[in-house]
């Protein structure tokens, strides 16, 4: 198994860069905010439960967004390993996430973040809300989805690092490019 997470904002490229990632790999694509999104879409109890929390720009909380997590690791046993995108968030879901792989006699096996500015950031998500009309793009709802990331997920990030399990890569260029320089370190994994 081989189990990526991809780290980075809103409007980093997470997105783009996971398509390529699960094509080359065959991995399963675990995006929580794409859940959150199709509970919300769909009405489910779980949407309707995380509606206000997700529009309003905030995070959900740990327990919510970690057994959906666990419900959708667990749907896919046979998987060839995972790609992580949007979570974790905080320290408590990396340990959950840790424990989780290690529950299936697995890991964690790099951390990619994607470094983006905040300016650039601001820009890309300006120009995707014409695109796709996200709820939680509007301006109203930006600021703080930003601050989210910047004031509090970033956090997580010295908890991989201090493992050596973190690698950085610039996320500003062109795609192919960013997806060169992930796919380094992800085909240099030895799983
Ligand atoms: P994203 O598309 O990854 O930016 O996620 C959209 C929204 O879903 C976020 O602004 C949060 O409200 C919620 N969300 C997604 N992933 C998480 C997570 N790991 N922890 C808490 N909330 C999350």
């Amino acid at each position: 198994m081989l189990n990526v997470i991809l780290f980075g904002p809103p409007g980093a490229g997470k997105g783009t860069q996971s398509e390529r990632l699960i094509e080359k790999y065959g991995l399963c694509h675990i995006s929580t905010g794409d859940l959150f999104r199709w509970h919300t879409k769909n009405d489910t109890e779980l949407g309707k439960r995380v509606k206000e929390i997700i529009n309003s720009g905030q995070l959900v909380s740990d327990d919510i967004t970690i057994a959906m997590l666990k419900h959708e690791v667990e749907k896919n046993p046979e998987a060839n390993g995972f790609l992580f995108d949007g979570f974790p968030r905080t320290v408590d879901q990396a340990k959950a996430l840790d424990a989780l792989m290690e529950s299936m006699n697995t890991s964690i096996h790099a951390v990619i973040e994607l470094k983006v500015t905040e300016d650039e950031v601001r820009q890309r998500i300006a120009k995707r809300k014409q695109l796709e009309n996200r709820a939680d793009d509007a301006s109203d709802k930006l600021d703080r989805r930003i601050g989210e990331y910047f004031n509090k997920t970033v956090h997580v990030l010295p908890f991989y690092e201090e493992q050596g399990r973190l690698s950085t890569v610039n996320g500003i260029g062109d795609i192919e490019t960013i997806f060169a320089d992930i796919d380094k370190t992800v085909s240099a994994l030895e799983v």
